[in-house]
């Protein structure tokens, strides 16, 4: 009898997370960060008929069950999603290209640009550090980023020399204390770049999020993620 009522207990934990007995080869987990990311995906997962439980703001659980008893949601730091979707602990996820470029997309489909948490990546320095000058005598840049993978690429398409610099946030505050002479960091209004003296001095690339899925996942889950994929294409048409 205990034991009865312990199977019954742990059964009914599973169905929190979305994955009972029979569920849980079928449900699809999606894969997302919490804030901008979370905030602005919470339209287009409505438009596929999707209403996650909770708010990741005010819960603290990092599975989130949906009204669907078939999709459930994980919510990781935005530059771990790729790698829950490359490795498959989840079959689809939403990150920004930003992260994207940084991760290469081994292992992943990148089907849709959601066309949402827009911004520019950009190369800012101080308003008094001559970029043009020190680009054109070929002097060494220092510039402090989190994005280096990208960052690399770019400069070395410019031919333009530089020593990078790896932070982890608040890129800002470096070309102040001297750390670098330059960013690579994203910018939306610009509003943080002037409170802090620096101006953009080059445009890498504009940033969006993508649907992101695993590739495997699509071959050989592809009944139920390809309506999944066609819920998201059909609400960002609808949206644009
Ligand atoms: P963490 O805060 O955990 O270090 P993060 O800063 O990458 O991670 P967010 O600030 O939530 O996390 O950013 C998530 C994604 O949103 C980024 O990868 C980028 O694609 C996009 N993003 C970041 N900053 C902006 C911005 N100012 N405007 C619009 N989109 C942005
Ligand atoms: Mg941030």
């Amino acid at each position: 009898m205990f034991r009865k009522i312990l199977f019954l207990l742990a059964l009914l934990d599973f169905r929190q997370y979305n994955c009972g007995f029979i569920g849980a080869f079928n449900v699809i987990t999606i894969a997302l960060s919490k804030g901008r990311i979370f905030d602005e995906t919470l339209p287009l997962l409505a438009a596929a008929g999707i209403t996650p439980r909770e708010s990741p703001e005010t819960s603290r659980k990092l599975i989130i069950g949906t009204d669907r008893q078939d999709v459930r949601l994980v919510i990781v730091r935005a530059s771990d999603t790729p790698t829950y979707v490359q490795y498959g602990a989840a079959e689809l996820g939403i990150a920004g290209k930003d992260v994207l470029l940084e991760h290469g997309g081994t292992g992943l489909y990148q089907p849709q640009d959601l066309q949402i948490a827009t911004c520019r990546l950009m190369v800012a320095a101080r308003a008094d550090f001559d970029y043009a000058r020190a680009v054109q005598q070929g002097a060494r840049i220092r510039v402090a980023t989190k994005y280096i993978q990208t960052a690399r690429q770019h400069f070395a398409s410019k031919g333009v020399h530089v020593d990078l610099i790896k932070l982890y946030g608040s890129m800002e505050l470096a070309p102040l204390v001297g750390l670098a002479d330059a960013i690579v960091d994203l910018v939306s209004s610009g509003g943080t770049l002037r409170a802090n003296n620096l101006r953009v001095v080059e445009e890498i690339r504009p940033i969006s999020a993508r649907l992101i899925v695993n590739q495997a996942a699509l071959k050989l889950k592809r009944d139920r993620v390809q309506p999944l994929l066609d819920a998201f294409a059909a609400a960002t048409t609808r949206r644009a």
